[in-house]
């Protein structure tokens, strides 16, 4: 099992996060950051163990400040990532237009950045689901994970006949969106995510990546197929995407 997003950033008891998470199984766990001044927290918990961690640097969707945004293309620059996010829109916080403009720049200079390193995007679509992917598409993004996806089934199988992944988080558990979303899209378009510390599986609780086996339990039960079968394609589509076979 691989997951494709949390923000180990967040937490302070680092290695018993770690430890539970390769008991649970898992083979690597890509770090997010969306704000420049993780950086150093990041790169201090990636040397614990390089080879399981891995680091993404996005920019907070809400942040609409051209500075820290420098700050935020700078890193892409300098640092060592297998790709870039979260980045992306969030129609739920910003809801004024002429925000919503600057968010979308921003947004469309991120996945510029993505194309011209070559790396994919985690793309953050809260209540914006069908404009982010509008966008995507009219800048010819092809390497894309569609994080904890909020829009119309129909609007991301669209996005899957262009190749799009849908990383799903382990609130499918309770989430009946989520759910909808397991059940209208192939399995080969799937990935598995636990956005820790948050969409826990058990409503109120910390999350951490060793819950990743909810997300991957609760995706056989709705396909229909086995554990087996949901980890094999699910761990195969993230070395894929994050261009793990070399
Ligand atoms: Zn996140």
């Amino acid at each position: 099992m691989i997951d494709v997003h949390a923000h180990l950033t967040e937490f302070n008891d680092i290695l018993e996060v770690i430890r539970r998470a390769k008991e649970a199984g898992l083979e690597h766990i890509i770090i997010s950051i969306i704000d420049p001044s993780e950086i150093n927290r990041a790169k201090e918990i990636i040397s614990l163990d390089p080879k399981f961690l891995h680091l993404t640097i996005g920019f907070d969707p809400t942040n609409l400040s051209e500075e820290e945004f420098s700050k935020f293309e700078l890193l892409i620059e300098k640092e060592s990532i297998v790709g870039i996010g979260e980045v992306g829109l969030d129609y739920y916080y910003i809801r004024d237009e002429t925000q919503r403009s600057i968010q979308e720049k921003l947004f469309r200079r991120s996945i510029r950045l993505a194309l011209k390193r070559n790396l994919p995007i985690i793309v953050h679509s809260r209540s914006a689901g069908r404009r982010a992917l509008e966008i995507l598409y009219s800048e010819g993004a092809d390497r894309v994970i569609m994080h904890a996806f909020d829009g119309k089934s129909g609007h991301a199988n669209e996005a899957v006949k262009r190749g799009y992944y849908f990383s799903i988080p382990t609130s499918v558990v309770h989430s009946q969106q989520k759910q909808k979303l397991v059940r209208a899209l192939p399995i080969e378009s799937m990935v598995l995510e636990t956005d820790s510390p948050v969409l826990s599986p058990i409503r109120g609780t910390r999350n951490e990546p060793a819950n990743l086996i909810y997300a991957l339990k609760k995706v056989a039960e709705i396909k229909g197929i086995s554990e087996e079968e949901v980890n094999r394609i699910t761990t195969y589509n993230a070395k894929k995407i994050f261009n793990f076979f070399k």
